[in-house]
């Protein structure tokens, strides 16, 4: 280490420390490291952790836990579904958006304004802009820009006031009961790479910087740093698979603990795996190593495997040996 550098495990070069969340920030991820440089900390947001604090089933899991994101705001799962419609039988169709007041559980729809142009034989032309009737007191705004893009001068005072009270004297257009028709898409974004980003760096942090040198963590580095899909064929194949929405066989010990994620480690004859859950919703298992011998200090040591558990909520981390939280799983279920 030199000037408070450190060996990026993810580049290997040295370079200024940075805080990485292991599980990420968004989802309540408490546990970080600080042996990720500032280039592949950010690289490593943007192509591993967006695919899983962006899923919709995760989105579902941060809005109902009310997990704040970078900025404070936390997520609005029905802005979600229910964010932009169009009122049916209107010609044409104008869009809304449909906004819920969390204090009285009543929702109001808004119109997004809407700009028309019509060309006119003499070669000027039109423009209608309809806006919502709340939107009113920016009608001089509107005027204004619009002469401006034109290439006409702004109104002075008077002209401006005759101009919107001769737009308010048309009245308002009156919806009753509008039926609103939503399309709700939600963009299935790839898990993958995140949860082996999470794989990799839990590998590292239970078995330390021997791991670095590793074939798997050479492969898992590799895949994890890559952009574009993962079935590249020019990738390292990683042993193991990552499950949506259903919990792989060797997390479903936990089913009974939803909201909060684990991850745990063991070193088997033939290789090292770790098992990975975020909420109850992603899962994974990833072969992490195939050289355990390398690893034999570790058993000779008595290693009875590595667990975490992350309660985002109150963002806490607990460690302990696998065995302790299997031990403990069967205190709970006595109770
Ligand atoms: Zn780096």
């Amino acid at each position: 280490m030199v000037g408070g550098a450190v060996l990026c495990i993810f580049c290997l070069k040295e370079a200024p420390p940075s805080e990485e969340h292991v599980f990420p920030d968004a989802i309540g991820g408490a546990l970080t490291i600080d042996r990720v440089c500032k280039t592949c900390n950010e690289l490593l947001n943007e192509r591993a952790d967006r695919g899983v604090i962006q899923h919709p089933l995760v989105r579902m899991v941060r809005a109902q836990l009310k997990i704040p994101d970078r900025r404070g705001n936390t997520l609005d799962p029905f802005a979600d579904i229910f964010g932009k419609g169009t009122i049916v039988g209107d010609e044409p169709r104008q869009e809304v958006i449909a906004r819920r007041d969390p204090l009285t559980n009543t929702v109001t729809l808004k119109l997004i304004r809407h700009r028309t142009e019509k060309r006119r034989p003499d070669g000027t032309k039109d423009v209608e802009i309809k806006i919502d009737s709340r939107d009113a007191d920016q009608i001089p705004l509107i005027i204004q820009r619009e002469r401006k893009r034109a290439g006409l001068t702004e109104l002075s005072g008077s002209a401006l006031d005759l101009a919107v009270s001769r737009i308010l004297a048309r009245g308002l257009t009156e919806v009753r009961h509008p039926v609103v028709c939503h399309q709700p898409s939600f963009r299935f974004t790839d898990p993958n790479r995140g949860m082996l980003k999470i794989a990799y760096e839990l590998a590292w942090y239970w078995l330390g910087d021997d791991y670095l040198d590793d074939e798997g963590a050479q492969q898992l580095r590799q895949v994890i740093l890559s952009d574009g899909p993962l079935d590249d064929p020019k990738l390292p194949k990683i042993p193991g698979s990552v499950s949506v929405g259903e919990v792989l066989p060797a997390l479903v010990l936990w089913n009974h603990i939803p909201n909060v994620h684990f991850a745990m480690m063991n070193c088997l004859q033939k290789h090292v795996g770790v098992a990975v859950r975020v909420f109850h919703m992603l899962s994974a298992v990833v072969g992490v190593s195939e050289e355990p011998a390398r690893y034999s200090h570790l058993i000779e040591r008595g290693y009875m495997g590595s667990f975490v558990k992350l309660e985002p909520v109150s963002r806490t981390v607990s460690e302990s040996t696998l065995a302790a939280a299997i031990g403990d799983l069967c205190s709970d279920r006595r109770r």
